[in-house]
């Protein structure tokens, strides 16, 4: 047996002994969409359109629009939000 062929014979080993390994990592990503459900309603962040900060859904100031909610970290950017459409109109 040539030094080269063991070479390959190795390298042919390691492959099969990563194709095991990955079959049986496999099932453990298949569980990973069940650890990402979607967050608790009190861990939904919503976005200040007049900052950018971001806000629990229920600590924000909501400035409601027909059907449409704009969500505020503080009356202030409420009142910023509010005057910029009014500048707009
Ligand atoms: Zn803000």
């Amino acid at each position: 047996m040539s030094p080269l062929r063991i070479v390959i014979e190795l390298l042919f080993l390691y492959a099969l002994y990563r194709l095991f390994i990955a079959d049986r990592r496999r099932p453990t990503v298949r569980e990973r969409p069940a650890q990402q459900r979607p967050p608790a309603y009190h861990d939904e962040l919503v976005e200040d359109p007049v900052c950018h900060a971001y806000v629990p859904k229920r600590q924000a100031v909501v400035l409601q629009q027909g059907e449409v909610s704009h969500y505020f970290c503080s009356e202030h950017c409420r009142e910023a939000f509010r005057a910029h459409q009014g500048e707009k109109a």
